[in-house]
């Protein structure tokens, strides 16, 4: 186990092997900077950034193993060789649990011999799981790969609606239930007319001693299973297409779920014979929170509970931004036979050849789903190489040692932290202060990182979700936080300990942090990815 040694300090898990200098930017560069991209966190130039904690989405720096893996894309249209060593790799990660095949090893190897490729590669007749291989997938297609995670979903609700509206008539009201919709994933949902449904456990903000970080885990990112089997009694399987559940759950600070929530879960799915989906994004940290901090899972490998994860699912859409490793892809997998296919298909269709039609008129081929040959065969590595323990448990171990001191600074963080990121509770952070919830004192706090020490964080509160232009009970749901998303692989201790002072600092200084005014857009969509801002000094 890599997580301590006798040392008590982490054992490194990797080393830097190329490097991108910081460039050197004053106080006064970022200032002219900021002022002429409208102090929208979003439009400010990446390259002048000393340290970046947008996103972890499409931000990780590969492995050499990856890049060595560029090398052998191959750009064809139909069924390029990284095709099936990715379809491969989803079936080693999700489905094969200790026993994966590593098909894509033979292309790496540069194996010559025509017949094993065939046998082993090509030409193989998998059926039964997520990814059904050669006329499997012609006859009932159930793996589609898109460029991101929302193509996926997009593909998905897109079709549930259709074929809903084809065997009940149009316009019916439905309802998707998930521990915590990702935002994108309610979006695409609600576009279809559909009604997302939060069920998150109560309690994210309750207080959580940092000194036991190591040693338990609440799994605040759990459904709610109370209010589940409450709502599935009151609206009906007829009402309901698909049950989901968030892996970690993003929206909730980046919480892990327990395989005892899941399966309950399931079980609630299988009593009311509703399909089972998974948001999948981050199915690998889950598993390593799983490992560490479930009962009866310690000796338990990272690919064996992933497998079991997997198990209780019918489907899954995933991001592969995220814990495939990779700096783009996504993807939808589908259980063949499974209930959702079951319920989803017509006498007329399959809806697996439905969703295949949809992939190929909006992403082209199905071999290769708006990714280049290179990135496909990136991604097929990565999916192997994002349940090594030793990555995962460096990976969870360095977002934890964010918290912890930040914690033992003082600064209200939410704890215990999550997997892929930390989030300071910016209502605790103000607390006494003159600072009101519309003063947007968050959005404050992030211009002042960036001004005085380069450092990107993001507000998720008022500003983020339209506390202004909503009324009192949208209000309620809103809490008030920024969040500091980190990068796979690609910061050190050294990068951690700068956060902190930086963090620090302003906290110490949190009376000099001026209120936020909106100067163009406040009424837009999604506005904080284009609104202009204005902090009064
Ligand atoms: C990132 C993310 C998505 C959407 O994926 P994209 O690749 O950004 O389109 C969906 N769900 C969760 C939980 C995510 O974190």
């Amino acid at each position: 186990m890599k997580l301590m040694n006798e040392l008590g300090v982490p054992v490194p898990a990797h080393k830097s092997h190329v490097i991108r200098p910081i460039k050197d930017v004053t106080l006064e560069q970022r200032e002219r900077a900021l002022r002429e991209t409208e102090y929208n966190m979003f439009s400010f130039p990446a390259d002048l950034l000393v340290l970046d904690y947008l996103s972890d989405s499409g931000s990780t720096a590969m492995s050499e193993l990856q890049w060595a893996a560029l090398f052998h894309g191959d750009e064809s249209y139909g069924r390029n060789k990284g095709y099936y060593v990715l379809l491969d790799s989803i079936r080693d990660t999700f489905e094969r649990g200790d026993s994966p095949r590593e098909a894509f090893k033979l292309i790496l190897s540069g194996e010559k011999d025509v017949e094993k490729l065939m046998d082993e590669l090509y030409l193989t007749k998998e059926e039964g799981g997520f990814v059904n291989a050669g006329a499997n997938q012609l006859s009932r297609p159930n793996a589609f790969i898109t460029p991101q995670g929302r193509a996926a979903e997009h593909l998905l609700f897109s079709t549930i609606r259709e074929v809903l509206d084809e065997m009940n008539g149009p316009g019916k009201p439905y309802w998707i239930p998930n521990n915590g919709h990702f935002d994108t994933t309610g979006a695409n949902i609600a576009a279809n007319g559909i009604e997302p449904v939060n069920m998150f456990q109560p309690g994210v903000l309750e207080e959580f001693p940092w000194e036991k970080m190591d040693s338990e885990n609440p799994f605040k990112g759990d459904m709610d299973l109370e209010r589940l089997e409450a709502f599935l009694k009151e609206k009906g399987r007829e009402n309901i297409p698909v049950i989901y559940l968030t892996i970690t759950n993003n929206t909730v600070a980046g919480q892990p779920v327990s395989l005892n929530n899941i399966k309950a879960v399931h079980k609630l799915a299988t009593q009311y014979d509703i399909p089972l989906f998974f948001d999948a994004c981050r199915f690998a940290e889950n598993a390593a929170f799983i490992k560490q901090f479930e009962k009866g899972y310690e000796q338990r490998s990272i690919r064996s509970i992933v497998q079991e994860m997997f198990s209780l699912a019918d489907g899954f859409s995933i991001s592969l931004k995220k814990d495939g490793l990779s700096n783009i892809g996504g993807g939808l997998f589908l259980r063949d036979k499974g209930e959702f296919v079951k319920r989803f298909s017509t006498a007329k269709e399959d809806v697996g050849v439905r969703l295949k039609e949809k992939q190929i008129v909006w992403f082209g081929n199905d071999s290769y789903g708006a990714l280049s040959g290179r990135d496909i065969m990136a991604l097929a590595v990565g999916l192997n190489e994002v349940v090594d323990q030793s990555y995962l448990y460096n990976r969870i171990g360095q977002t934890r040692l964010l918290a912890g001191k930040l914690a033992q600074e003082g600064v209200p963080v939410v704890l215990p932290a999550g997997g892929h990121a930390i989030y300071l509770d910016m209502n605790r952070f103000f607390e006494g202060s003159d600072m009101k919830i519309d003063d947007f004192g968050g959005v404050g706090f992030t211009i002042e990182l960036l001004r005085n020490y380069g450092i990107r964080a993001c507000e998720l509160g008022p500003f983020a979700f339209e506390w202004d232009q909503k009324n009192e009970e949208q209000r309620q749901g809103i809490l008030n936080l920024v969040r500091f998303a980190i990068p796979r692989n690609a910061y050190s201790r050294e990068h951690i300990d700068y956060t902190v002072a930086a963090v620090s600092e302003l906290y110490k200084n949190r009376d000099k942090i001026p209120k936020v005014k909106i100067t163009r857009g406040a009424e837009l969509r999604l506005r904080h990815f284009q609104t202009g801002l204005k902090p009064v000094y």
